[in-house]
């Protein structure tokens, strides 16, 4: 395929573009799995917590896609916590996915309050040595986060899964990422569709003759960072990939650099979100 991949300090590689998941119930997560399949895509990210693993599992195998070209990724919920119980959410996980392994398997937020996220990432660390887990990595860490688990396991998580768009670009996170070898990947890319309307991004999008989705994405490509847009629509997850015939220009990058300005969280904040 034409798609980038990135290497992780564990020696494994990812597809730097894939389709995300969230809010798709299982008979349309088949369907979107499978459309994106079929234009090209070998990654898509699910969590236990989307409750259509088993829908990505079916899509998967309905492509007909060999399952060792695709890169699965999946994510432990906070309930689940724990060094025993995640042992046991990872086993539900693969049982609903209908496979062996993954390729990635994130903690889905560190939930501070629960106090247990250094317990849970010793399991993850025990489900990589058995290969069932053939990557391992968070989400929605905070770097002091990610410092207690290099403090006290020595293994460094591949990635860090965040909120991550133009105008929230997460720079002093990512500093640290850069420092330590964790490769960032964005999470609501386009901003749960908001960006999609904005005039700045509209203008990018007309010179290049492109859709404001594929701008933003190619934004993401173009700062190395891992992307995950979601539809469920099989024309808009084609558009959304069809992104490398074209570049963004030093001027583009400087004008999506604008929006930074008054940009925030969509989501919680990891620190303080109440699950
Ligand atoms: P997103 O930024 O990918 O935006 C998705 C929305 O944009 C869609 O609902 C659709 O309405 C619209 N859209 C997408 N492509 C379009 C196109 N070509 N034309 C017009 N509209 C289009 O939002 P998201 O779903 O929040 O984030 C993407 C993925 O990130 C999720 O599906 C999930 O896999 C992951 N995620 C992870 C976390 C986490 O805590 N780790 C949290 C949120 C999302």
């Amino acid at each position: 395929s034409d798609q980038p991949t990135i290497l992780f300090h564990d020696g494994n590689s990812i597809p730097q573009i894939g389709l995300g998941v969230w809010q798709t119930p299982n008979d349309t997560a088949v369907t979107a799995v499978k459309a994106a399949l079929d234009s090209g895509y070998r990654h898509v990210d699910t969590a236990a917590i989307y409750e259509n693993e088993q829908g990505v599992g079916e899509g998967i195998r309905a492509s007909g896609v060999d399952r060792a070209e695709i890169f699965l990724t999946t994510k432990l919920w906070n309930g689940d916590q724990g060094h025993d119980a995640t042992l046991k959410a990872f086993d539900a996980s693969l049982k609903r996915l209908g496979t062996d392994y993954v390729d990635l398997y994130l903690i889905h937020w560190p939930a501070p309050k629960r106090g247990q996220f250094v317990d849970t990432w010793k399991a993850f660390i025990q489900l990589q040595k058995e290969g069932r887990a053939r990557s391992i990595g968070v989400s929605n860490f905070y770097p002091e986060h990610l410092q207690r688990l290099i403090d006290e396991t020595g293994i460094t998580p591949v990635i860090n899964q965040i909120e991550l768009h133009p105008d929230f670009p997460q720079k002093e996170t990512r500093a640290y990422h850069e420092k330590h070898r964790i490769i960032t990947e964005s999470w609501s890319p386009l901003g749960q569709g908001t960006l999609l309307t904005n005039p700045v991004v509209a203008g990018i999008a007309a010179k290049h003759d492109r859709t404001p989705a594929q701008v933003i994405t190619r934004w993401h490509i173009d700062n190395g960072l891992v992307v995950i847009p979601k539809s469920v629509t099989p024309s808009r997850i084609a558009e959304n990939v069809k992104i490398f015939d074209f570049k963004l220009d030093d001027e583009d990058m400087q004008t999506f650099a604008g929006l930074e300005k008054g940009g925030k969280r969509i989501g919680p904040d990891p620190m303080t979100a109440s699950f």
